[in-house]
């Protein structure tokens, strides 16, 4: 993502709070300005021409977002206060009752009042809350995050690649990883969906934990990463996937008291100022081809043609 289109996404999104905020008359609205503010600071400081790296945008993304979430809270405390108020008026309606005959029509049509009132603030507090849904579901599409993982999205690897390939002058060594986990289906097959998400946020996070800053993670299928690795050689390149093999294929995820144990293959290649994001990318997947006919688990790499 471009740093202006950043800018202007989260300017945007100001605007709109502060719109709101006018309109419902929402106290904490000295707290919003200020998160916002700080938000459009934060991109305003990176000082390159794009977001390069993921903890930058990360930062913007979850304060716009953190504020999102407080003003759904705030919300839902509003309507909070109005149901004390409709339970208060409840009590002083039996109250009233207590010492004197009943009067069972009026005594009805009042609760059938107060049921009415109680449905529309139920009404109001759910279409700000899908209103709200629908905020988050856009910025996360234009922020460049997958929503589930939290690495870069497929939209921007293929920005990425096309950056890398028109600069057909790069001097440093570049290298490209499909990982693939195995026998994926399985688990899901086994354990459910939410088992399987699981284990995607679990690999995310191994590969955020593991890579360097400048290293990038994406997500670019349902159970593919691709990872591009920076100015390293060929030796570094092996240790770094042969650490990332063992730390996946070691280590466990508990998931309603059952354990979880997955293993990945990588298919790894290097960049050549010739490529095009396409011959890039076969390249990767013709290594994991690979990878996985030898009985996955681990890494091939395939060498560009030439070299
Ligand atoms: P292989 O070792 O050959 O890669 O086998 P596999 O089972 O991993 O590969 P396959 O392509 O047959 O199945 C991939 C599975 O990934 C199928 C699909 O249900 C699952 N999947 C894709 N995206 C998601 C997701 O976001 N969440 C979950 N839980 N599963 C997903
Ligand atoms: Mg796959
Ligand atoms: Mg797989």
């Amino acid at each position: 993502m471009e740093k202006d289109d950043l800018k202007s996404l989260v300017t945007e999104m100001y605007d709109n709070l502060i719109e709101n905020i006018n309109n419902q008359n929402e106290v904490n609205k000295e707290q919003v300005v200020n998160y916002l503010r700080e938000s459009v600071d934060v991109i305003s400081s990176i000082s390159d021409d794009k977001i390069d790296s993921i903890e930058h945008a990360k930062l913007a993304f979850n304060n716009a977002y953190k504020e999102i979430a407080n003003k759904s809270i705030s919300s839902y405390e509003h309507t909070n206060e109005r149901f004390e108020k409709l339970t208060q008026m409840q009590e002083e309606t039996l109250n009233s009752y207590s010492d004197s005959m009943i009067d069972l029509p009026s005594l009805t049509d009042k609760f059938n009042d107060i049921q009415t009132h109680m449905m529309d603030e139920v009404k109001k507090a759910n279409t700000i809350i899908t209103h709200l849904s629908t905020q988050v579901e856009n910025l996360e599409k234009d922020s460049n995050l997958d929503s589930l993982t939290k690495v870069f999205n497929r939209r921007a690897l293929s920005n990425h690649l096309a950056n890398i390939c028109s600069n057909n002058d790069i001097k440093y060594e570049l290298h490209l990883l499909i990982l693939d986990i195995d026998d994926f289906k399985k688990i899901n097959d086994n354990y459910g969906h939410i088992a399987g998400d699981k284990i995607l946020i679990f690999i995310a996070n191994i590969l955020k934990k593991t890579l360097r800053d400048g290293d990038k993670i994406f997500r670019y299928g349902g159970e593919e990463f691709v990872i591009i690795l920076n100015r390293i050689d060929k030796e570094h390149c092996k240790k770094i996937t042969d650490r990332l093999l063992t730390l996946v294929s070691k280590n466990q995820l508990i998931y309603k008291g059952e354990k979880l144990q997955v293993t990945i293959s990588i298919g790894a290649t290097i960049y050549t100022n010739s490529d095009t994001p396409d011959t890039l990318i076969s390249r990767a997947d013709k290594a994991l081809y690979k990878a996985k006919n030898a009985g996955k688990n681990r890494m091939y790499s395939e060498a560009p043609s030439g070299t």
